[in-house]
């Protein structure tokens, strides 16, 4: 038996897909071991986001290396896809693998092959799949891969290519097997969620999601669906009604903003406007009774003065989302943005971060606060010890933190509180 370890970076997706590599080399007969430990074999799942994910990749590989001198180290995804002659170059590394050749981890390790491909002429979706989620309660869902939007600044369709989506059989096979598992919340993940399905045929945008969901519904141990991030385009009256009536949709929606300028809007390449954007908050909160909507917001984008930044700035004090993720922009090799003009010093940048950073605490705890003593329902996930206690951590259906004592409660307990003290937890 050969011991192996992997270490994931990057997003939702690339969770589940080294989630997927090592069950398939646990079914293998590999065993699994921590990271930290000496193995035979190191597997990193790198991602390329920005150039800090690019050194954060390389680090690890040479971590791993550093490990064990003797091991043998796999790169693997958005970090080698990009850069495939680097990471061949690299003396930590020993094996190379793109996107789309995850499933083959096992025979590639056998063979000592290196496996990269167009990426961009690919168009069948890779089938890779899961049993059971590490957290046990709440698992990720690969749904899809790719992206046909190429904003300006992003560098992910050129690394993961065009929009592939997996069959909704498919998937609600392994959503019934993580619930039969003792899997209560499924979180549906993609690289562009909002795209699920485009590819099947001509149905409008939000169609198959749509259908997808319903029909996860009615999979009975499964008590919550979450969404990973969305378009603010796939939201309608029709799409948010549908979701609401199936009782088992979490009322979280990260609908991702990047800008509340017009112009910068434009030069992102986004594909809607500032006010079609507040237009889908609005329907939202009007659909559901306060649901949780969380964003992603630029600072620094090339060209964004001062009063773009304004507008932006007094867009979303207006707007009061219960979380941002506020982000400089960093400047990737390859994408139209990095040639741009006008780009914003630095210090300029993380002033701008600064002063969004701090309204969305703000707007974080007014959200929470509204709970304050009304009930508030808790799927539980683990055992922790908090000021000496023991006791079970959960999340509402909104995903703000909350906890119990543990009593002779259990993970994956739905239980009812009375909400105080309710905290932050964007960590999805
Ligand atoms: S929607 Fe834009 S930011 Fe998101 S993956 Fe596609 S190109 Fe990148």
């Amino acid at each position: 038996m050969r011991r192996v370890a992997f270490h994931n970076l990057g997003c939702k997706v690339n969770a589940y897909e080294t989630e997927a590599m090592l069950q398939q080399l646990e079914q293998k007969g590999y065993e699994i071991v921590s990271f930290e430990e000496t193995a035979d074999i190191y597997v990193i799942n790198t991602c390329t986001v920005t150039s800090i994910a690019d050194r954060k990749s390389r680090q690890m590989l040479h971590r791993a290396r550093k490990k064990n001198p003797d091991a043998l180290v796999v790169a693997v995804g958005c970090y080698v896809q990009a850069d495939k002659a680097r990471a061949e170059a690299d003396t930590a590394v020993d094996l190379v693998i793109g996107n789309d050749q995850k499933s083959r981890l096992a025979e590639l390790i056998e063979t000592h092959a290196n496996a990269t491909l167009d990426i961009n002429a690919t168009r069948s979706y890779e089938s890779l799949h899961i049993s059971r989620s590490t957290g046990h309660t709440r698992a990720f869902l690969k749904i899809q891969d790719g992206c046909n939007q190429f904003c300006s600044y992003c560098l992910i369709p050129y690394v993961r290519g065009r929009v592939r989506s997996r069959q909704p059989e498919n998937i609600y096979e392994e959503a019934a097997r993580l619930a039969e598992n003792g899997c209560r919340e499924i979180v549906l993940t993609g690289i562009h969620l909002s795209s699920y399905g485009c590819d099947f045929d001509g149905a409008p945008m939000g169609e198959h999601l749509k259908d997808l969901i319903l029909r996860m519904a009615e999979i009975p141990q499964l008590s919550r669906i979450r969404l990973g991030s969305l378009e603010p385009r796939v939201i309608t009256r029709e799409f948010a009604e549908a979701l609401r009536d199936c009782g088992k949709i979490c009322p979280h929606f990260h609908l991702s903003l990047q800008s509340g300028c017009d112009a910068t809007l434009k030069r992102m390449n986004r594909k809607y406007t500032s006010a079609e954007y507040a237009e889908k908050c609005r329907l939202l909160r009007e659909v559901f009774e306060h649901p949780a909507i969380t964003t992603d917001v630029i600072v620094g984008f090339p060209g964004e003065t001062e009063e773009e930044f304004e507008q932006t700035r007094a867009y979303l004090e207006e707007l009061a989302l219960y979380e941002m993720h506020i982000f400089k922009y960093s400047v990737r090799e390859g994408t139209r943005a990095a040639s741009m003009p006008d780009q914003v010093p630095e210090p300029e940048k993380t002033r701008r971060s600064a002063i969004l950073l701090e309204m969305s605490r703000r707007h974080s705890e007014e959200f929470r606060a509204w709970y304050e003593g009304k009930n508030v329902e808790l799927l539980l996930e683990e055992e922790i010890t908090q000021d000496g206690e023991p006791v079970y951590v959960g999340h509402t259906r909104e995903y703000i933190r909350g906890t119990v004592p543990a009593g002779d409660h259990h993970a994956g307990e739905v239980v009812v509180i009375k909400a105080e003290g309710l905290t932050a937890a964007m960590d999805l």
